[in-house]
């Protein structure tokens, strides 16, 4: 998954930055938030030597914008594109996906607040997943406004929530006070229904905020990417604005988003920046992003499993997959002659087609080709195997 996100990101000109494990504790309480579960209850932080509290990073953002301060990267030409992979950590109840120190490959694109971005950031999102084989996902979207108009959104939610807070979960009673957009983030089931009747932001969102996010939404449809618009999608994190997205996978239950991502035009400022310095970025958790892919049917990357009889069949099995490898296709050989074994084998490992190569359809020049899902087999010669082995890849 690394590798090809790593293609992907080389393709879109994005460059890696490698921060720290260990940041001033400081940098996460102002860049994530002082209100969000992450700073209150999920960092690592420790004290050292020399009485400096530090903190084992729980994401990647804030590293990434201080580094770009501290090293004037808005100096550089261009949008600065920047891409990460590694381990991050968070004290959470272990479970499902989810661990203690887990792996999360993300993105940072800073420096401009053009809708373009946004579009080309997610659309490069997209592109990861599918090229690591992932099927079936939903790419949610939202707008958060601005400090322009999201003052008004807020005042309204606040308003609405005093009439229901009473009869919901402590975090959101809590919360309709001292942060009212965070109770939209809340998972309690019983709570869902209320949040559901409250306020949307999109019907807050300012003149600049509203053309931007219709802007996203093109450009969006102009690539044949599906969306669905969710209002009351809002990050965990303090410093989002306007874009925000999210992508969920069915196999990982109601903790079922795979990556987070959004705009966060003020937070180099909030980071002391004296420069304005928009940004939009995401993070994939790689955990996550792992157990969807296995659970997705077919996500196999074995493309071909070939089973020869024979020491001829062999041979000529040996050179077929060695040209079929070049052509850039997954092929595995059967070290096992018993054809039964072997086509057990190839179920096992999940193999999308078969190729059982006898001393017949070397003679015929013509090979019995079975797709492991229709169970249908076809006649193919060698040069239609590969365009019949490609076609059927999911991607
Ligand atoms: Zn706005
Ligand atoms: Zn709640």
């Amino acid at each position: 998954m690394e590798a090809v996100a790593r293609e992907v990101f080389r393709a879109y000109h994005y460059l890696e930055i490698r921060t720290p494990l260990l940041e001033e504790t400081q940098l996460f309480a102002r860049g994530v938030g002082q209100d969000t579960d992450i700073v209150t209850k999920e960092m690592y932080t420790f004290e050292d030597r020399d009485g400096s509290s530090l903190t084992l990073r729980p994401e990647a953002t804030a590293s990434v914008i201080r580094a770009y301060i501290e090293h004037r990267l808005d100096q550089r030409p261009g949008v600065q594109k920047l891409y990460y992979m590694g381990p991050m950590f968070r004290r959470e109840r272990p479970q499902k996906g989810r661990y203690r120190q887990f792996y999360q490959i993300g993105a940072e694109a800073i420096g401009s607040e053009s809708a373009l971005i946004d579009a080309e950031v997610i659309e490069m999102v997209v592109e990861i997943l599918r090229g690591v084989g992932l099927q079936d996902f939903a790419l949610l979207l939202n707008s958060v406004g601005c400090p322009d108009c999201r003052p008004r959104y807020v005042a309204a939610l606040r308003e609405a929530l005093k009439d229901v807070s009473g009869g919901m979960c402590e975090d959101c009673r809590r919360r309709s006070v001292t942060n009212p957009l965070r109770v939209l983030d809340c998972k309690v089931e019983a709570d869902q229904p209320i949040i559901e009747a409250l306020p949307s932001i999109l019907d807050y969102l300012c003149e600049k905020c509203g053309p931007h996010f219709a802007a996203v939404q093109q450009y969006l449809r102009d690539r044949e990417i599906r969306f669905e618009i969710r209002p009351r999608l809002v990050r965990g994190l303090d410093y989002y604005m306007r874009t925000t997205f999210e992508v969920v996978h069915g196999a990982l239950g109601a903790q079922n988003s795979v990556l987070g991502g959004g705009r966060y035009d003020g937070l180099a400022e909030s980071l002391g920046s004296k420069i304005h310095s928009p940004g939009i970025g995401f993070s994939i958790g790689e955990d996550r992003l792992v157990m969807s892919v296995e659970a997705d049917e077919d996500a196999t990357g074995l493309d071909l499993f070939i089973a020869p009889l024979g020491e001829a069949a062999q041979r000529h099995a040996g050179i077929l997959a060695r040209d079929l490898r070049r052509e850039g296709l997954s092929v595995e050989l059967a070290a096992e002659a018993r054809l039964k074994r072997a086509m057990e084998l190839a179920n096992k490992l999940g193999a999308r087609h078969t190729l059982i190569l006898g001393g017949d359809e070397i003679a015929a020049g013509s090979y019995a080709l079975k797709d492991m899902r229709s169970g249908e087999q076809h006649s193919v010669t060698r040069e239609e195997l590969h365009t019949r082995l490609t076609a059927s890849v999911p991607k």
